[in-house]
């Protein structure tokens, strides 16, 4: 059997990540009768939400397809969109095929957003859930635990299976299953970027967020088939760069295509983080419960949403500019993002301190308008090509 075509791969890919309709979410409910549970960035535990027979759903907001028209009225002008759009598709019906929402703490509009999501959506599940910022086993540790608990028992009550052990160490197996492969697709954008080009990544990471993850996976496998054996895809004289700041809302697709058509491979980058939250596996040993725990307090991705101490703002990215080989840090957050925006300058510090070159700009994840970024992005790839090493 020949390999699967990446750019159809891509373009399926896309559809689904475009339709706000969430067709394949309202055939998997009709097809299996189960709970579809939405989520906002960054983490949520989804194999816990897989073991009781869920399906997680990924909404990172409406993108630029959406026309916000009841959205704006719940926030303030001075706030980032992507809650705006967020209400809007719960407003609009879109989301009415999801039984319930978690708003994962991330920062104080997310926070608010739960809030404004229990007020619109009585009936449904709606929870905000708290994840610990102390890192020890017997305090952060057994919060989590009782809120992992708490948010098994009220999926039981809406209808979930309960919560078993072995149904539980199987979803980490699945999950696990997932994130290897999830690890090899970045893997080779690394070693081969031109191979891997990060508008098709993006899409199926995209496409991924709403997909059952076992379809996820199968997609994943045969898109690492046909990139392997695409011969056209030859390498181009680009500047290497690290994208970091798009955690939570995510920019345009078009604006990855413009930084990529400006003379950037995106090597590395902070996009629909989920996939790749947790850095290794779970184990599979032990109490699936405390396995899943643990991952999170000692095996989470470094972001602007988690407290650091000691070893300081800005060095894992420091480490993470020199694991890809990015030769620059473009720093592309939403307008009005706190997390994103308050860490920066601590993190441009310790990335000048480095010697990596980098820029800054700022977007909303419905903006149409590319000109002036493909202008800076262009220049600054041209600027590594020309004086970098010099
Ligand atoms: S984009 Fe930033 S400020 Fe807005 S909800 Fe996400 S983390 Fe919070």
């Amino acid at each position: 059997m020949s390999a699967a075509d990446p750019k159809t791969l891509a373009e399926r890919s896309e559809e689904i990540y475009r339709d706000y309709e969430f067709t394949t979410v309202r055939r998997w409910k009709e097809r299996t009768g189960g709970l579809a549970i939405g989520y906002m960035p960054i983490y949520v535990p989804r194999e816990l939400l897989h073991a009781q027979g869920c399906l997680p759903v990924g909404i990172l907001g409406g993108g630029d397809d959406l026309e916000i028209i009841r959205g704006d009225a719940f926030y303030q002008s001075y706030i980032c969109h992507i809650p705006r759009s967020t209400i809007e598709l719960g407003l609009n019906g879109s989301l009415d095929c999801l039984d319930g929402m978690l708003f994962p703490a991330i920062c104080d509009v997310i926070r608010n957003l739960s809030g404004i999501w229990k007020l619109k959506f009585p009936d449904k599940l709606s929870r905000y859930l708290d994840v610990p910022q102390v890192f020890e086993p017997e305090l952060g540790g057994m919060f989590y635990r009782h809120e992992l608990e708490e948010l098994a028992s009220e999926l039981e009550r809406r209808g979930a299976k309960p919560l078993e052990p072995e149904a539980l160490r199987e979803s980490i197996r699945v999950f696990n299953e997932n994130r290897a492969l999830v690890r090899e697709v970045y893997d080779l954008r690394i070693r081969e970027p031109w191979k891997v080009p990060s508008a098709e990544l993006y899409v199926l990471m995209r496409a991924g967020l709403v997909l059952p993850v076992e379809e996820f996976t199968a997609m994943l496998r045969e898109y690492l088939d046909g990139v392997r054996a695409d011969e056209d895809r030859k390498p181009m004289d680009q500047a290497r760069i690290l994208l970091t700041g798009s955690f939570c809302e995510q920019p345009p697709l078009g604006l990855i295509k413009t930084l990529e058509r400006a003379g950037c491979y995106i090597v590395d980058d902070d996009l629909v983080q989920i996939h790749r939250w947790l850095l290794h596996d779970i184990p599979e040993d032990g109490d699936p419960m405390d396995r899943l725990v643990q991952a999170f307090l000692d095996d989470s991705m470094e972001s602007p949403t988690r407290y650091i101490d000691e070893r300081g703002k800005g060095k894992e990215l420091v480490e993470r500019v020199e694991g890809s080989r990015a030769e620059g840090v473009i720093f592309c957050a939403p307008s009005f993002c706190d997390p994103a925006l308050l860490d920066q300058p601590m993190v441009v510090k310790a990335v000048e301190k480095a010697g990596i070159p980098w820029t800054a700009f700022k977007y909303a994840e419905n903006n149409g308008q590319f000109q002036v970024i493909r202008e800076q992005a262009g220049t600054f790839a041209d600027s590594i090509k020309l004086w970098s090493g010099v």
